[in-house]
């Protein structure tokens, strides 16, 4: 067994060697700046280009609205604030939902202070958007709507195509945080009616710190860098070029990989809630059962709290989650499971696994074992599972 048992790849992946190897000459062998006139950028600046064609045909968008940024939560910000920024004179009304990643739930936020007009939808109990509800909520005001692909938490794909149609057919822009989604599940966005789609490469195989915002062309957003002409004008400063290039050897193994690989782990992740809800009584699947992230698992225990789960698993080198990372901090049940209709109980005692392509039957056997007999201890010590179960 190894030491560390990594289940919290919706967190962060581990990057690839192939991916790391790809990188490694652009710190120091070529390390030109692609904008410079000389020869010796030449290698930098086809890398660029090749990154950005491929990156662009993997999604099905053109090379020019590809646009490179620092990672998932600026690509996030920068779209939904530099498009509202650019088009208020249209209305000031967007829609999103409940469930988004505090990317877009803070950025909505800060724009409500600003003086737009947020409505948050509501979703099923698998965490799904009613469309019905998403077409009730469109006004002569509604100037965009950003749903997110796949939760982060709970694992739920949402039905981004009919959003888009829906989109599309009331003249709405469409925004998607895809950054669960991108290289784990095949993302069209001219088939989805996608308009603008964020994307982050360390949740895939790739770097930290590089990321990416398509806008189709004809869509106006507001520059969020100013400075040289890079990325089109609109996102000033040096190219991360061996992020960029990581970010493209990770897509194109995602490419080659993706079906195979997403098989695979589907099939192990249907192992370990099959497990999980036969071992262990009173746990309850989150999320929907079909249209859901291969990689997903994510759960409610009664009577025990998700965060002593977290910590009795890292105890034993498991790595899994309570809630989103950036939120692990805060005491808060999730807004997420809150959202399906958990109640506040139920909410505290959420457990997620996201495995990945090295995860194996073993070690999801360790797993569901090991966390099996920590439920039962810590309901031992529980006085209200012990007056409900006499
Ligand atoms: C990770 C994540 C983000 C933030 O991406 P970063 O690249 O870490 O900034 C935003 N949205 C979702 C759904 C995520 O999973």
């Amino acid at each position: 067994m190894d030491k560390i048992i990594y289940m919290d790849n919706a967190a962060t992946t581990m990057m690839e060697d192939q991916v790391f190897q790809a990188m490694k000459p652009y710190f120091q062998e070529v390390y030109a700046n692609p904008s410079s006139g000389h020869g010796f950028a030449a290698r930098p600046k086809q890398a660029i280009r090749q990154a950005r064609q491929d990156i662009a045909a993997f999604v099905n968008a053109r090379p020019n609205e590809i646009y490179f940024t620092s990672g998932g939560s600026e690509s996030v910000n920068w779209a939904i604030k530099g498009f509202v920024g650019s088009n208020k004179g249209k209305g000031h009304h967007i829609i999103t939902s409940k469930i988004e990643h505090h990317a877009v739930l803070n950025t909505c936020h800060q724009l409500e202070k600003e003086g737009f007009e947020v409505t948050y939808l509501d979703v099923d109990e698998y965490g799904s958007i009613g469309l019905d509800q998403l077409k009730a909520a469109i006004k002569d005001t509604t100037i965009l709507i950003s749903i997110m692909f796949a939760n982060n938490e709970i694992g739920t794909i949402e039905p981004i195509g009919e959003i888009g149609a829906i989109a599309r057919e009331h003249n709405v822009v469409f925004h998607t945080d895809a950054i669960q989604a991108y290289g784990h599940v095949a993302i069209d966005v001219r088939d989805l009616n996608i308009d603008m789609l964020s994307a982050s490469a360390h949740k895939c195989g790739g770097p930290k710190g590089v990321g990416l915002l398509y806008v189709k062309s004809g869509i106006e957003i507001g520059s969020l860098i100013h400075g040289g002409h890079q990325e089109q004008g609109k996102r000033a400063g040096t190219l991360n070029v061996p992020g960029i290039v990581g970010f493209h050897e990770a897509t194109k193994l995602a490419g080659t990989e993706m079906t195979t690989r997403m098989g695979k782990i589907r099939e192990l992740r249907d192992y370990l809630i099959a497990q999980v809800l036969d071992k262990i009584e009173l746990a309850y699947l989150n999320g929907s059962p079909v249209s859901r992230l291969p990689n997903n698992a994510h759960f409610c225990f009664d009577y025990v709290e998700g965060e002593s789960l977290v910590v009795f698993l890292d105890q034993l080198g498991i790595c899994a989650s309570s809630g989103a990372a950036c939120e692990s901090d805060s005491i808060d049940p999730s807004h997420v499971v809150l959202a399906i209709g958990r109640d506040e109980d139920l909410a505290y005692g959420s457990l997620r696994f996201s495995i990945s392509e090295r995860t194996t039957k073993d070690q999801v056997d360790y797993v569901v074992a090991q966390l099996t007999s920590i439920v039962e201890k810590l309901r031992k010590m529980s006085p209200l599972y012990q007056v409900t179960i006499s």
